[in-house]
This record gives structure tokens, sequence and C-alpha cells, in this order.
């Protein structure tokens, strides 16, 4: 059973996927087979629909989310996208240090940490992504790689701003894989993040704290992955270009967390 103010999260993370027109058809689908508002959902589209899908969004309970953001407001930053327009957008909530960011793209904890500050000091929730590689998993390095990423993302995020906060734990290795952390492990994991919240800040910041799993989340293990009483959600990636699969992720979280 979820502590009443962990709010299950579903986030929907299209990367850079869908045209124009198939990104309206999502959207439409999964607002037409939302049921209830147990869970809080998100979409994160690509960054050039966000004002179409926007608008949709506000005909209904789906928040609008961004993948990612620079950390500057304004000025010589060729391609970047500032909070300032994603708000003027309606995004609500930005990624921050997503795996593909990381590992893909180079992104260093200390700019993860930057675009987390913007992120929050602009009033949006910062989803702040952390998880190991395999290797740093088959090295027995799963808890220290967290804990450093948690550390480094969140510096000099005071405890008052951590209601701006959701940490997503995503190993590398089942993102995108068909590869999926058992529920047990995923719950390990988010317990030991959750007590490094509470060493960081205090009891009441570890116990508040959504801690969503992400990594090949799908229909058919969903409900056992947020069955666990650590596991306050997901971000789900590929499933999520699915209507059907994402309202289903969607539903076995409001089940889970009654
Ligand atoms: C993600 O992109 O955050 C993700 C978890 O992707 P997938 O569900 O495809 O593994």
């Amino acid at each position: 059973m979820t502590q009443p103010n962990r709010t299950p999260f579903v986030g929907g993370n299209w990367k850079m996927n869908t045209t124009a027109s198939e990104a309206i058809t999502l959207i439409d689908a999964v607002q037409s087979g939302l049921k209830g508002d147990l869970v809080e959902v998100a979409v994160y589209p690509p960054f050039v629909y966000l004002r179409e899908i926007g608008s949709r969004c506000a005909e209904s309970d789906i928040l609008l989310g961004a993948q990612d953001c620079w950390h500057e407001p304004s000025g010589a930053f060729t391609g970047e996208i500032s909070t300032t327009m994603l708000k003027d957008c309606g995004v609500t909530s930005v990624l921050t240090g997503h795996s593909e960011r990381r590992h893909v793209i180079g992104e260093s904890d200390e700019l993860v940490n930057l675009k987390t500050k913007a992120a929050i000091g602009a009033g949006l929730v910062a989803v702040l992504c952390v998880g190991e590689t395999l290797e740093q998993r088959e090295n027995g390095q799963t808890d220290a790689v967290n804990e450093s990423q948690i550390k480094a993302g969140l510096a000099g995020v005071g405890k008052d701003e951590l209601g701006k906060v959701v940490i997503a734990y995503e190993p590398v290795w089942a993102i995108g894989t068909g590869k999926t952390a058992t529920p047990d492990d995923a719950q390990d994991a988010h317990t030991k993040i959750r007590a490094l919240v509470a060493e960081m800040y205090d009891q009441q910041a570890g116990e508040a704290m959504r801690i969503i799993y992400g990594g090949s989340m799908k229909p058919g293990n969903a409900g056992e992955l947020m069955a666990m009483p650590d596991i306050d959600g997901g971000l789900i990636g590929g499933a999520s270009l699915t209507a059907e699969d994402f309202l289903a992720i969607i539903d076995a979280g409001a089940t889970q967390k009654v």
C-alpha cells in the first residue's frame, strides 16, 4: 500500500518517435481511454509537438512533460530549449538525466544537476533519472551508482523543493531491451534510494519521495512491479507509443495503489 501522499505517477516518454499526426492520434487515444484520476499521468512528446499535444492535454488530466531542458534562461545556446519556453507550451515536468542523455549524448552529473535545479526553480517537476549500466550491475555497483547520481543530481536542492522532484530508477540495461528488473530487485533498489533520500534530508522526505521504475515496463509486468511498496509508478518508453499498452499500465498502477 502506497503512502497517501505518494500519488502514483506514470509517464510516457515518446523519445524521438512519432510524426505529428501519429502523435495526435496517440494522445487522443490515451485521452479517450483514460479512466479515473488515481494515477498522475504525463506524456513526454518530442519538443516540436509540445504545443499541439499540450492543447489536447489541456482538455484532460494528462500532464504535459518535456524530455529535456537547458539550464540557462535564454541566450546563445543554439538548439537548446529553456524552461521558460517549455512553460509557455504548457509543460509541467521535465526529465533530467535520462540514460540516453547520460550515455548516448554524454551528459555529466554536473549538467544533470544544473538542469534539475533549473526545472525546479522554474516551478516544474524534475523527474530525475538514475540507474546503473549492465557492467556496473555485474560489478556490484548498482547502489553506489544510484547514490552518486542522486547525490549529484540533487546537490543544492532544498528540502522544501522536494515536492518538485520525482526520482526514476531506470537500470540502463533494462531500457528498450525487453529485459526488466525483477520486482524484488527493483524494490531493493527503490528501498535503498528512499533510505538515501531520508539520509540526505530526513525521514519524512524519504517517505514522501515518489520513486518510479523504468525499463521495459509493459502491461504484462507493470502490475507486479507497481505492487511493490516502494515503486510509485513507472516511466514508460516503448509501451507508451501504443495507447492500449500505456492505458493498461496506468490501470495497473491504479489497481495496485488503492
Ligand atoms: C525510458 O525511456 O525511460 C524507458 C524506460 O524505455 P523502455 O520502457 O522502452 O524501456
